[in-house]
């Protein structure tokens, strides 16, 4: 007999947690200056690059100074101690870390908001990454949360912070705001709308072990032949074929032809191996999510594939920055990555980063203008 289904009453939750609120009220969070002040607020000047003053129309000013975190918002609880100190020392006892990779601290008046910048910047961060700059670099969390990464998402983005200081602190001018993101897999977590994105690649199909290969694989020809083997189902390619031999025993091929190195195939099978020497990045530019110019676009490939070398990580930093060096020739005041882009052609993107065209990069197959306004009514 099967056991009676318990009541609501008894799988209702205890009452002191149906009194909790969830999420807790940010309110609770935020300073008096914020609290007293919602719904006044009506303009904002700008103080140098990471600084911005939000006026109240109840004669009310605060000030946030915003620094860059660490990739992947990674935190010692020592140097968040440091954060919380200068929060509580020249701010309002108020920190907030934004989804893109950015620290914020509020205080009540533009010399205190200096005195802010000038305690991260002893600590060791930088206060920009706002305006005609370069902003946070938003990085997913790669091999240190994630199962399927194929570089080290945080490492890569460090070493591009390394090179680019002086484009997030507004020291060197760039034509727009210019965001950067750095994914482990082409799972691409934080999406595809960046102007400039590298994604972890494979350049090439992985290989398996012939022995241990039949661990992941249906015990013999005959049951085979009733079920898709998982690690065979997983590729959204069909790369993958199975086949039985004469003596009952199982294999696969992998057929490099079709494979696209999404790496789905290592995840439900562990004998199946990539070539540490084939892993790599992407480099996609001209994503964004704003309705400036062309609107809201999609990243396209640039370099279907280049190796990643740490800890300096060589290639694509030099691919980065050259990408931002032909953008700030070429763009227009104000001319995001994606406008220039669309302005001027893929073709000549190419051209003027002399990337070789090859088969997944081919400008005359990339459909530029991607994006919401493509449904409107023309
Ligand atoms: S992009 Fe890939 S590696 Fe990074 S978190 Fe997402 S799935 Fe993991
Ligand atoms: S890496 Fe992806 S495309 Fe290639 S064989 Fe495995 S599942 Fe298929």
């Amino acid at each position: 007999m099967s056991p009676t289904p318990a009541s609501s009453a008894e799988v209702r939750a205890p009452t002191y947690r149906l009194k909790k609120n969830v999420p807790v009220p940010y309110t609770q969070n935020l300073p008096d200056i914020v609290r007293r002040n919602i719904g006044h607020w009506t303009d904002r000047k700008y103080h140098g690059t990471g600084i911005i003053e939000h006026i109240s129309d109840t004669g009310d000013h605060l000030f946030t100074v915003k620094a860059g975190a660490t990739p992947n918002a990674r935190f010692s609880t020592e140097t968040l101690r440091k954060f919380a100190q200068i929060a509580d020392d020249q701010g309002l006892g108020s920190l907030r870390f934004t989804r893109s990779g950015s620290v914020e601290i509020l205080a009540d008046s533009l010399e205190r908001a200096l005195a802010v910048k000038k305690a991260v910047e002893e600590i060791g961060f930088f206060v920009g990454g706002w305006g005609h700059t370069l902003w946070s670099v938003n990085s997913c969390t790669s091999y240190l949360t994630c199962t399927t990464a194929v570089v080290d998402a945080p490492s890569i983005t460090q070493a591009l912070y390394d090179q680019m200081v002086p484009y997030f602190t507004g020291e060197i001018p760039l034509p727009a705001k210019l965001r950067i993101n750095v994914a482990g897999c082409p799972t691409a977590c934080g999406g595809l709308v960046a102007d400039i994105m590298l994604a972890g690649h494979y350049g090439a199909a992985p290989s398996y072990d012939p022995d241990k290969i039949r661990l992941c694989l249906p015990t013999n020809a005959k049951v085979l032949s009733h079920v898709v083997p998982e690690v065979q189902m997983v590729c959204p390619v069909n790369a993958i074929e199975s086949f039985a031999r004469p003596d009952g025993s199982v294999g696969i091929n992998i057929i490099e032809k079709k494979c696209i190195g999404c790496g789905r195939c290592k995840d439900v099978c562990d004998h199946i191996t990539w070539d540490p020497s084939k892993v790599g990045v992407s480099v996609l530019i001209g994503g964004k999510s704003s309705n400036t110019g062309v609107g809201p676009t999609l990243a396209r490939v640039l370099v279907p594939w280049i190796p990643v070398r740490p800890p300096k990580y060589r290639e694509p930093v030099a691919v980065v920055r050259k990408i931002i060096d032909v953008w700030r020739a070429g763009a227009k005041p104000g001319e995001r990555v994606a406008d220039y882009v669309n302005r001027v052609g893929m073709k000549t993107v190419f051209e003027a980063l002399k990337v070789p065209v090859g088969l997944w990069n081919r400008p005359a197959e990339l459909n530029t203008g991607f994006g919401v306004r493509e449904f409107l009514p023309r």
